[in-house]
């Protein structure tokens, strides 16, 4: 079984356009940095194994950065924060799909540190960077119902906002695709004007899901093809913004990149390798 499989790899290989797939460089992004988080006093892991034509992506699902109080005592986000038992099965080599797929609750993607990515809805269908807010952490993340921490919108603590630097990598979709910032390569803040409805397009000629200071923020929809044991939920919950008790609990996201680099609301410090508000 292991030979065939090798053997099915090896010739896969040669008759795959390899530009598809994640790149050395951008696999090598995904570390836990070092940091310990405040809740549960434990540093973040993640991991990338290939295996045949599968990636299987592994976390503890801590964060690396500063995070809220989320030890059950806040009345605006009672949920805990703790240790998950994450693996997800991607593609290692992303195919389109037919026909473009909606995204269920729960995990759509894994940001680089290993932390999970949702879909831009609360469990109302709601905007969930409008509704929830007043929930998100500095990072803005926040803990589910499982203790699970995950991004809903730009994890603004994982990226520098220059606008001069086109973004890097920030995490991998479900079906495979790699998720970029919101910088293209020639400098454009990108909106959701320039981006398909799954918020993604091709860049020499690979395509990539990108993060934007607008809704749907992180992912519209799956591109590619999610394979049948990827480990998340199947059924959508929500395909579009429900047009009912979606009110605002906070003044939204707004995180415009930034001219210049000596004055931006938000830096990535690159001494501490952390995100320090300036605020
Ligand atoms: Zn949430």
């Amino acid at each position: 079984m292991v030979g065939k499989c090798i053997a099915f790899l090896v010739i896969f290989c040669f008759v795959v356009d390899q530009s598809w797939s994640l790149t050395d460089n951008e696999i090598a992004a995904f570390i836990s940095r070092d940091w310990i988080e405040g809740n549960t006093n434990l540093q973040g892991n993640v991991s990338i194994e290939k295996s045949c034509d599968t990636l299987i992506l592994r976390s503890n699902g801590i964060p690396d950065h500063k995070t809220g109080i989320f030890d059950g005592t806040s009345r605006s986000t009672p949920n805990y924060l703790l240790e998950q038992d994450n693996t997800w099965i991607i593609p290692a080599t992303p195919r389109y799909a037919r026909k473009v797929k909606c995204l269920p609750m729960g995990t759509i993607g894994m940001a680089i540190n290993g932390v999970s990515i949702y879909n831009p809805f609360d469990s109302k269908c709601c905007d969930a960077g409008l509704t929830e807010a007043n929930l998100l952490d500095i990072c803005w993340g926040h803990p589910n119902g499982r203790g699970s921490y995950h991004y809903h919108i730009a994890p603004k603590c994982l990226y520098k906002n220059y606008c001069s630097n086109a973004s890097s990598i920030i995490g991998v979709a479900i079906d495979g695709f790699p998720i970029y910032g919101p910088i293209d390569e020639d400098g454009t803040e990108l909106t959701k004007a320039h981006l398909d409805e799954c918020n993604g397009k091709e860049t020499n000629g690979q395509y990539r899901y990108h993060v934007i200071n607008e809704f749907p923020y992180i992912m519209g929809c799956f591109k590619g093809k999610v394979l049948s044991n990827a480990g998340i939920n199947k059924a959508c919950k929500c395909k579009e913004v429900s047009a009912e008790n979606c009110d605002p609990s906070g003044e939204g996201s707004d995180f415009k990149c930034c001219e210049d680099p000596d004055n931006c609301p938000y830096v990535y410090n690159t001494d501490t390798r952390h995100g320090i508000s300036n605020n």
